[in-house]
């Protein structure tokens, strides 16, 4: 079994009537770079940045950040990687103190000062992330590296965000420092109910989608997952959930602009025909399951997922889509 998943590793991750899916990793902390490569993931499709900000007193400076980020960049050898800016606030909120961001004294810390908005609130932070990860993405092959922000709501968001950017490459340029031609495409997270169905107008600000389906089930549903009373009621299969997802999906097909699935959805084997059907061909999560996801899809055909993905919209009750799920072969042990 053990070789038998060792062995994916070199085949291609591509279904039986021929459509390539993307499989890339999540990262949270650098000392999962050998699990990355071992699992045969094709990039990285979220690197998490909130580790730098973690365990200390003071706030990682531009290189600093730079000197964390080019070792990743450089060991992924010109393969894809996604660099999330700072997730602060919500439940990484506890150590906020520690690292100098601002805390938060609202009651409803994941519904208060968290990602994007926090980081347009203190752009001074945003700067120097986005000159850390301009200046590695300059010493990268062109395209390599990619941008994202989180917790995006509004296309406002991801304008302002961009505003930074582009002011901050200017002075870069003018320091003398190489940047890539093009700037590294900057992308939206999608994992908020408002951004999902704002996502035809977030789609003109933003270069790539990326559905980030575990806050966007929590905000969805209502549910905080740590609160036993309620964790029962979170379920990504509520239909509430996937038609968001769909709507976004669609709304970057539309564009033919790139859209990924990076929560814990996309690393489950067994969602993987309703992804497919859905239209998504971009998967990023723990690398631990690349093996039986990269099985999953080369056991499937495009139109059988469709037609799948079709039926479970058509449900109301997330028990019977859960049922449907189980019940589609995708050949996973
Ligand atoms: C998500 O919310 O689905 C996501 C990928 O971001 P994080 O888990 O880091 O909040
Ligand atoms: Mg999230």
């Amino acid at each position: 079994e053990r070789t038998k998943l060792a062995k994916l590793r070199r085949l291609p991750s591509i279904t039986t009537d021929g459509e390539e899916v993307e499989l890339l990793a999540n990262m949270e902390i650098p000392a999962e770079l050998p699990l990355i490569a071992q699992a045969g993931a094709q990039g990285i499709g979220l690197l998490r940045t909130e580790f730098l900000f973690m365990n200390r007193e003071d706030l990682p400076d531009e290189d600093a950040q730079v000197a964390a980020y080019a070792p990743i960049v450089e060991a992924m050898a010109g393969d894809p990687i996604t660099i999330r800016v700072l997730d602060w606030g919500g439940e990484k909120e506890m150590e906020a103190l520690a690292a100098g961001v601002p805390a938060q004294t609202s009651a409803n810390p994941a519904l208060g000062l968290r990602g994007i908005r926090m980081l347009l609130k203190r752009p001074e932070l945003l700067e120097a992330q986005f000159a850390a990860i301009l200046r590695v993405a300059g010493k990268a092959p062109e395209g390599a590296v990619r941008v994202l922000l989180p917790m995006v709501t509004i296309p406002t968001e991801v304008k302002a965000a961009r505003e930074v950017y582009d002011r901050v490459a200017r002075r870069l340029r003018r320091r003398g420092e190489k940047l890539p031609e093009k700037l590294p495409e900057l992308g939206a997270m999608i994992e908020t109910p408002g951004a999902a169905l704002a996502a035809d107008a977030i789609a003109l600000e933003a270069d790539f989608f990326a559905i980030g389906t575990n806050d966007l089930a929590m905000y969805t549903l209502a549910v905080d997952r740590g609160d036993a009373e309620v964790a029962h009621l979170y379920d990504p299969l509520h239909p509430a959930v996937l038609r968001l997802m769909q709507f976004a999906t669609e709304a970057a097909l539309r564009l033919r602009m790139p859209v990924s699935v990076c929560g814990e959805m996309g690393g489950n084997p067994r969602l993987v025909p309703l992804l497919l059907g859905l239209g998504i061909r971009c998967l990023s999560m723990n690398a631990s399951a690349i093996p039986r996801v990269k099985q999953a899809v080369r056991s499937l055909d495009i139109g059988d997922c469709a037609r799948f993905a079709r039926r479970v919209m058509e449900q109301s009750d997330p028990a019977r889509i859960r049922e449907l799920v189980d019940g589609f072969a995708t050949g996973v042990t």
